[in-house]
């Protein structure tokens, strides 16, 4: 006679299932809990457990992976894991963590029964659809000059309300339309508004994107699990970035929408998804060429420039500039200070050629020189240093960028205006404008509109 074992908190679900069971034939054990649950499988080796999900001390995600860890030491059950509601996320969990099958309460004694008794779902051979034929990918325009769109200006975590409705409060993300791609910098919470933008305009036409990641901190990743394309299966989606500080670039953005932290994963996401770690700091998105360089800022982490058939874009989200790091009084107190700002120097001389005459420059401003002062040493910039910046790179479009959270829309306001003043008494012709949501600008014209 085969033996089943029930494990489930609800004795009376549990004696229901036994009769069912006994009548069937089968020999039945039950287990009032998880812990007990696991315990009976090593000592009778059942030949099937049907276990509830969600159960005291041991929920039944930890008895599937318990059991299947003891791999070859016992004689590994058929796992039916019961559930009273009917996630599409909990089946996927419970079965990778090793069940079988997978069924929701209630349910009547013939379905439990032809279920136990039919082979593990994972063996039967399923006959594939034919394939449908694959439609034609969207083409972009070619006579469309390049752009660039705003649909996140925020740095460190969206900041809905009142205070910021005029520039918005959605973390860093920007779309660039150049030579025939679409080109996303970051995957903060704006990218969702153009997740949706992009699906409403090409519609059941499949799109090719390509996404740039800066770094993996949480207000340039965050709003990826809510990006439509991905969940569409006609679409390509290629993700490239660097490896972080702790893990690599593909693990970081998986973490993130595993259980629970979120309902899918980025394995079940229906879009075709790459994930590729950049070796090398110039590589090309299509016609369009694309350089990369380490800044200033925690962990690992880059700006981009972009390089289009009308001009150049930067892009620099999180930076502190290196030299007033290391000259300000709290910031370097060794006998070798004059080695160590020369090194600074340096570095911020790299970003200068890095950026030079960049067309556009979207920078990290996110202090005023006031609040820098208490914000050394934080990984981002401030106003003054990024006018001083970006006039030193003959940029020709500054945007200030990653309004720190604190800042409502009459402080970003008075920003901008100081660095407009900044320009103006160098006597320079650098335009100035602070990045909001919605703002579109095109390279060929070189002017911004609303
Ligand atoms: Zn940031
Ligand atoms: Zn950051």
């Amino acid at each position: 006679m085969k033996t089943v074992l029930l494990i489930d908190e609800d004795a009376g679900f549990r004696e229901l299932m036994s009769k069912w069971l006994t009548v069937g034939g089968w020999s039945v054990l039950e287990a009032n809990d998880g812990e007990d649950g696991i315990q009976l499988t090593v000592e009778h080796q059942p030949d099937a457990v049907i276990c509830d999900l969600l159960m005291p001390r041991c929920n039944g995600f930890q008895v599937c992976r318990s059991i299947r860890e003891q791999g070859g030491n016992i004689q590994q059950p058929k796992i039916i894991v019961t559930t009273g509601s009917g996630y599409a996320t909990d089946q996927q969990n419970a079965m990778e963590v090793g069940a079988d099958e997978y069924l929701i309460k209630p349910f009547r004694a013939d379905e439990l029964i032809r279920i136990l008794e039919r082979r593990p779902a994972r063996q039967i051979a399923v006959s594939a659809a034919p394939p449908l034929p694959p439609k034609a990918h969207a083409i972009l325009p070619a006579d469309q000059p390049p752009r660039l769109k705003f649909w996140g200006v925020r740095g460190s975590i969206p900041t809905p309300g009142p205070g910021t409705v005029q520039y918005g409060g959605n973390t860093s993300c920007v779309e660039v339309r150049a030579d025939g791609e679409i080109i996303i910098l970051d995957a903060g919470s704006g990218i969702r508004r153009l997740g949706l933008s992009l699906a409403q305009e090409f519609k059941d036409q499949p799109i090719d994107l390509t996404l740039l990641i800066t770094h993996t901190h949480w207000d340039h990743i965050q709003g990826f699990p809510f990006f439509v394309p991905a969940y569409n299966p006609e679409n390509k989606l290629r993700i490239l970035g660097y490896e972080g500080a702790r893990n690599g670039l593909y693990s970081t953005l998986t973490y993130q929408m595993e259980s629970p932290y979120f309902p899918v994963s980025l394995q079940h996401m229906p879009g075709n998804i790459d994930v590729t770690e950049l070796k090398e700091l110039e590589f090309s998105v299509g016609k369009v060429r694309v350089k990369a360089a380490f800044v200033n800022h925690p962990g690992v982490c880059v700006g981009y420039r972009l390089f289009s058939s009308a001009g150049s874009i930067a892009y620099l989200p999180d930076n502190e500039p290196f030299q007033r790091m290391r000259s300000h009084p709290g910031g370097q107190e060794t006998s070798d200070r004059l080695e160590a700002l020369k090194y600074a120097s340096d570095q911020d001389q790299k970003i200068i050629e890095f950026l030079k005459d960049a067309d556009v420059l979207i920078i990290d401003s996110q202090y005023d020189d006031a609040e820098y002062q208490s914000h050394v040493g934080w990984g981002h910039g401030c106003v003054e240093d990024v006018v001083a910046l970006a006039l030193f790179a003959k940029v020709r479009q500054l945007f200030l960028f990653h309004h720190d959270p604190d800042h409502d829309d009459a402080q970003i306001s008075k920003m901008l205006g100081w660095a407009r003043q900044l320009v103006a008494m160098q006597g320079e012709s650098l335009a100035v404008d602070a990045a909001r949501e919605g703002l579109e600008y095109v390279l060929q014209t070189l002017s911004a509109k609303p």
